[in-house]
């Protein structure tokens, strides 16, 4: 039997997130971010699930690839550009939209050849001082980029700092509607955070929305809202078993450095789990986990391959008992990624992102009526 470990992508919950943007920008279209893998995901495995949307967003030469060897013929947008002159020969293969944040960007393109103008992002640095033009510096930079015979249609992007926080979208959402509002093109301006908080102004909507986490069902602004105050559903689980309890007398201490003590007599289950399948190392004590469906904590450092979890209110709990790490569980048990990630003092994002490569995925599509496909079998479980 393998180590029971194993990630589930939820195909149901990726199209009802997907759903969930719709709802928050009716009349926008969706760049589905698929960038590290998907998340953590999977290309390939997110692609099933993401397929409605209108485009997708990454970073990375090699996934555009991937996405096109699947067949999607439609738009494709490489969030960071170029990364040199070489690049644009396979924007110019492959059909691929991409950023323009730099004048080196633009050089590049003056000197490409290519049979058909590329469509291209202008990026505008409104105030999070990452990438792009500075606003003084943007329309020289539409000027230039536009006269260029290999530049088909200009569009503007820029990405807020605090979409998700107090300080909020105002300052950078005046700061790019000054500068470009007299300029003819597409805009794209929000992620997650700014779809859910902030799209209700069609300004901020704009035409393309960008959502990357919400879609795989984590909340962009937990803890001030959980993914289930924006209806999302986690499109990922983590899965385990128990593989052995220990009976603790009070005094007794679990694992390396012995860092949790048996207040009392105690059960400790043992997880096959660990840092190196991508749970996070610095998980405090208390940090939730589902066995069997129902709420315990970690008890006890983590280590490679294996957690500890308190058992001292699961008397039920058995060698062979369900463990959900993060995700959906048995009977509709639920541990959000967000809730795991703030105890360790992250965000869903990291965790999700950080399953290893040891780990297996599970494709779960409900809608899969093909009885030899595993995901059907499962789906049914
Ligand atoms: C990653 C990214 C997004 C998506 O962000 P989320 O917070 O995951 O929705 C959108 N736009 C850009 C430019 C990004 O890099």
């Amino acid at each position: 039997m393998p180590r029971p470990l194993e990630a589930l992508v939820h195909l149901d919950a990726l199209r009802h997130n997907l759903g969930v943007v719709r709802q928050h920008a009716p009349d926008a279209a969706v760049w589905a971010v698929v960038k590290a893998n998907a998340y953590g995901h999977g290309l390939e495995r997110a692609y099933q699930g993401l397929r409605a949307a209108d485009g997708f967003a990454l970073l990375d030469l090699n996934e555009a690839r991937k996405l096109r060897e699947m067949d999607w013929r439609g738009p494709i947008l490489l969030l960071e550009g170029v990364f040199d002159a070489r690049d644009l020969e396979w924007c110019s293969r492959l059909n691929l939209w991409h950023v323009v944040h730099s004048e080196a960007q633009i050089d590049w393109l003056a000197q490409h050849k290519t049979e058909w103008p590329h469509r291209v992002f202008l990026k505008m640095n409104s105030g999070m001082n990452r990438l792009g033009f500075r606003p003084e510096a943007f329309r020289q930079a539409w000027a230039r980029l536009s006269a260029l015979p290999q530049v088909d249609e200009v569009s503007f992007i820029t990405h807020f700092s605090d979409a998700d926080g107090p300080r909020g979208i105002a300052h950078q959402l005046e700061v790019f509607v000054q500068h470009t509002h007299d300029l003819p093109g597409e805009r794209s301006l929000c992620n997650s955070a700014a779809t859910l908080r902030h799209a209700h102004d069609p300004a901020v909507r704009g035409d393309w929305v960008r959502p990357g986490v919400m879609l795989y069902g984590a909340s962009p602004d937990h803890p001030e809202h959980p993914a289930s105050h924006w209806g999302l559903k986690p499109a990922m689980s983590l899965r385990s078993q128990l593989i052995a309890i220990q009976h603790l007398n009070a005094g007794d201490t679990v694992g390396y450095g012995s860092r949790f003590v048996a207040p009392r007599a105690m059960r400790i289950g043992v997880v096959a789990c660990g840092y190196a399948d991508g749970y996070p190392r610095h998980a405090p004590d208390g940090t939730p986990v589902l066995v069997d469906g129902q709420r315990t904590g970690v008890a006890g450092r983590v280590s490679m391959d294996m957690i500890t979890v308190s058992l001292e209110h699961l008397p039920d709990a058995a060698v062979g008992s369900e463990v959900t790490l993060w995700g959906t569980g048995p009977a509709d048990s639920l541990l959000p990624i967000d809730e795991v990630a703030a105890h360790c003092g992250t965000i869903g994002y990291e965790l999700m992102c950080a399953v290893s490569p040891r780990v297996p995925f599970v494709v779960i599509d409900p809608q899969d009526r093909d009885p030899q496909d595993s995901g059907h079998a499962r789906a049914q479980a």
